[in-house]
């Protein structure tokens, strides 16, 4: 069944509602009017070394955080959905297209705890919209601490073999779409990026919802 007609189908029994201030809204909007007014739309210049090229959707500020909180919440609603296909109009308009999507992993311990990956529900919209599959190539071997917390140099180090790839032959000879939620310091994109490379990954694209 078509996703979109199937969206409007599930909209009958759970109306689909903006997912910064949960008004109602039509089964394929992404945000309501006044919200989407108030988003603001991110077009800096970021580049992260090993990575082609960086690409977010909107800069990380109040009117957005609800959305993000609601992603990562277990709530998710329609939050994955507007991402994915926000984030997919900014792919096609750059007109970026790739082999696979690999989603930004989370460790065993914070899939446990979340019981899904945020950055694996909005892999599946993108792979969706754009006609790229998935592929949950990398994965997390060990805890990590928050990025943001650190100084420069402990950074680094905190990523250090953090990741791996669970399949070389996923990876071999593919230009890859590496997907997040948000993007900070860009050290998580250039850790994984260095991993799949060492795997033998032709190029890396980045891409995250938000960037802070
Ligand atoms: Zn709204």
């Amino acid at each position: 069944m078509d996703y979109y007609f199937k969206r409007k189908i599930l909209h009958l029994f759970f109306p689909n509602r903006c997912p910064v201030c949960q008004e109602l809204i039509n089964a394929n909007d992404r945000f309501c009017i006044e919200c989407t007014d108030k988003l603001k739309m991110y077009n800096r210049n970021f580049e992260i070394s090993e990575v082609k090229k960086f690409f977010a959707c909107f800069d990380y500020d109040d009117n957005i955080k609800p959305a993000i909180f609601q992603l990562k919440s277990g709530i998710c609603g329609n939050s994955d959905y507007a991402f994915g296909s926000y984030l997919a109009e900014v792919l096609r308009n750059e007109n970026i297209s790739t082999d696979i999507i690999v989603p930004v992993p989370l460790s065993l311990k914070s899939m446990r705890k979340r019981g899904y990956n945020q950055s694996e529900l909005i892999a599946k919209i993108l792979s969706i919209e754009l006609n790229i599959p998935v592929c949950c190539a990398v994965r997390k071997i060990r805890e990590t601490k928050e990025q943001k917390n650190l100084e420069v140099d402990e950074r680094k180090s905190n990523l250090k073999d953090a990741f791996d790839v669970i399949n070389p032959e996923t990876v071999r000879g593919k230009r890859i779409l590496l997907v997040d939620d948000i993007c900070t310091t860009g050290s998580t994109f250039h850790e994984i990026a260095l991993v799949l490379k060492r795997n033998g990954a032709e190029e890396i694209f980045c891409a995250s919802v938000c960037k802070a």
